[in-house]
């Protein structure tokens, strides 16, 4: 019997790519069906213990067997370091009964060592040796990337990411006609956007920018009449040392001409379909649809995990008048909102409220507090509450024994936001307490009617999306008065409670395009170009941009995108491998009109 083959789909691939490598069989693709055949194998010598070692390339494992009589042969696998890459031959047997290896792939059969060559060898002391990774710390295996695409879960993602990537290519291009274009990373500043990196030139005073998204090429793509783009476009982000990011990393960026909103909707929903990868579970589109109002109140974020339910209430109605232990009233708009977690008593400790208190001071909540209904039906609240509102709050959040409710009171967004923030905290503290709390699999679900705008801490008027987003049309007579009740075209795909692609219809009257600029405090003739370009005759355009790795790394459900990434950078944006950004010298400097006032500056 043949074991099952889980890399069945990349070893089927293997006989194409012998007639141009000088190899003849890889170390996967080995079965009962080869016995009796001589092989030719050239891979990376993985382990090497008595008589058999190893050898592994990107497609898996073969056990080789030297036979008792070639002591030469011993002698000189002896003399090879791990990782060292070897081509042998040998004839493929059958292993003795009771010696198969289930686990592996080609664990029915060895082969016999007939011939050994060393073709590239390693040293000895390799920082870490694929086949012991796990004793090796992120730091070291960024280091030596080289080493850690090696292991079979950086193979398998890879080539996962390249076997989407390719579905996606084939969606877009074979069924619906786009065109893959190019477009330039070194440009100018875009206004209203995320911290973008400059580049600095020969010209003294003059800069690029690194584009954050091709957002402006793809529009004056469709202003020059190529009406379906796509790009899997390399995109960069100056966003400081902030978790789980990449300075630069890739969006698949998408514009279409005449576009409807539910056309887009639909495009993407059969792109993810499409492109979805095999063995996984079943996926069902059309995706739900939710508004951007539902979301912040159920779920206090507009990237809700619908995963689970404990949705926020509100309870004003019955706690306007309740003191929280701080004792302040409460002022007429304030609104009193709360979370249900059942059956969880037990696991509402000391350090869940000091964890809660935190995330309440970071959304400037001032009044929070929290009620646990202990196994026997009593109640444990620094809150004062009487018989009568403690019935009234039981029978409208149907509390039982063992409930845990998590209470805020102040500024409606303030509440919701902690309220949010405390539904992800408390459900992570069950599930690392062996809870489940989350349906498995993987869920999506839009997210629309977005305002056009939100006020930032200092009170400025900003783009929820960014500035080319276009108003909802019945909302445009707002614009001038009430600017934050406008709503804007844009859609947002959420997958497991992550945003993963985001985009809109765009605003293509160039009078409307300064307007909006205007609002949000930037300069329009920092735009020049692309209101011109509106203005000479411009198809309504729209699109997306689906931000591939993290899309990856939640289809892989890794730690990190660094996991889905050939090459990532870490947290704060450097190179360990290269150890970039690093000095230049002082002619480059020169060069490029750029003085260093503060060279400690190295994080
Ligand atoms: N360019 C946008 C972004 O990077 C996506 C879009 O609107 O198409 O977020």
């Amino acid at each position: 019997m043949r074991f099952e083959c889980k890399f069945f789909a990349v070893v089927r691939r293997i006989s194409s790519l012998n007639s141009f490598t000088t190899r003849t069989n890889t170390c996967g693709e080995l079965g009962l069906d080869s016995v009796g055949e001589k092989v030719c194998l050239k891979g990376w010598l993985h382990t090497f213990r008595g008589k058999f070692l190893l050898i592994r390339d990107a497609y898996g494992m073969t056990q080789i067997t030297i036979p008792g009589e070639r002591k030469e042969l011993l002698e000189k696998v002896n003399g090879i370091n791990f990782e060292s890459v070897i081509s042998i031959t040998g004839l493929v047997t059958k292993r003795p009964e009771g010696q198969e290896n289930k686990k592996m792939q080609t664990g029915c059969i060895e082969v016999i060592l007939e011939d050994l060559e060393v073709l590239g060898p390693a040293k000895k002391d390799l920082k870490f040796l694929p086949k012991d990774t796990s004793k090796a710390s992120e730091h070291l295996q960024l280091q030596y990337r080289y080493l850690s695409l090696r292991l079979p879960e950086m193979q398998r993602t890879l080539r996962l990411r390249s076997e989407v990537i390719m579905k996606m290519r084939e969606y877009l291009i074979k069924k619906h006609g786009f065109v893959d274009i190019e477009t330039p990373t070194l440009f100018r500043r875009t206004p209203g956007g995320a911290q973008e990196f400059i580049v600095p030139t020969r010209q003294p005073g003059n800069f690029y920018s690194l584009v954050q998204s091709p957002q402006q090429f793809k529009q004056l793509l469709m202003i020059g009449g190529l009406d379906r783009y796509f790009q899997i476009a390399r995109c960069y982000r100056d966003e400081g040392s902030r978790p789980d990011r990449q300075p630069e990393f890739t969006q698949v960026d998408i514009e279409m001409s005449f576009p409807t909103l539910d056309g887009i909707i639909s495009l993407i929903e059969g792109l993810i379909a499409d492109s979805w990868p095999e063995g996984f579970p079943e996926l069902k589109i059309p995706f739900p649809r939710l508004d951007f109002n539902t979301a912040m109140s159920e779920y206090g974020t507009d990237k809700p995990d619908t995963r689970f339910k404990n949705k926020i209430q509100e309870v004003t109605g019955i706690l306007k008048d309740v003191s929280f232990p701080e004792n302040s009233t409460l002022s007429p708009s304030s609104c009193v909102s709360a979370v249900v977690f059942r059956d969880s008593s037990e696991y509402y400790t000391a350090a869940v409220k000091n964890k809660m208190k935190t995330l309440a001071e970071g959304c400037r909540v001032k009044k929070n507090s929290e009620v646990k209904i202990d196994k026997k039906g009593k109640w444990i609240t620094n809150m004062k509450l009487n018989e009568k509102l403690k019935d009234e709050l039981k029978s409208i959040l149907k509390l039982e024994e063992n409930d845990v409710v998590f209470i805020a009171a102040g500024n409606r967004t303030d509440v919701l936001k902690y309220l949010g923030k405390v539904r992800l905290e408390f459900a992570d503290h069950l599930e690392t307490k062996g809870k489940n709390i989350r349906s498995s699999g993987y869920n999506f679900h839009w997210v629309l009617d977005f305002p056009l705008f939100s006020v930032n801490d200092e009170g400025k008027l900003e783009s929820n999306h960014h500035p080319f987003t276009a108003p909802h049309p019945h909302d445009v007579d707002l614009l001038r008065e009430n600017p934050e009740n406008v709503r804007g075209l844009h859609y947002d795909l959420v997958m497991n409670g992550n945003e993963i692609a985001g985009g809109s219809i765009r605003i293509h009257d160039p009078m409307l395009q300064e307007e909006v600029l205007k609002l949000i405090g930037e300069d329009s003739s920092q735009l020049h170009h692309l209101i011109d370009a509106l203005a000479s005759g411009c198809p309504p355009h729209g699109g997306i941009a689906i931000g591939l790795d993290r899309y990856i790394s939640l289809l892989l459900h890794t730690k990190s995108i660094r996991d889905v990434i050939a090459f990532p950078k870490t947290t704060e944006g450097r190179d360990l491998m290269s150890d970039a950004p690093s000095a230049v010298s002082e002619k480059d400097l020169d060069l490029y009109h750029i003085k260093v006032i503060n060279k400690q500056s190295k994080c």
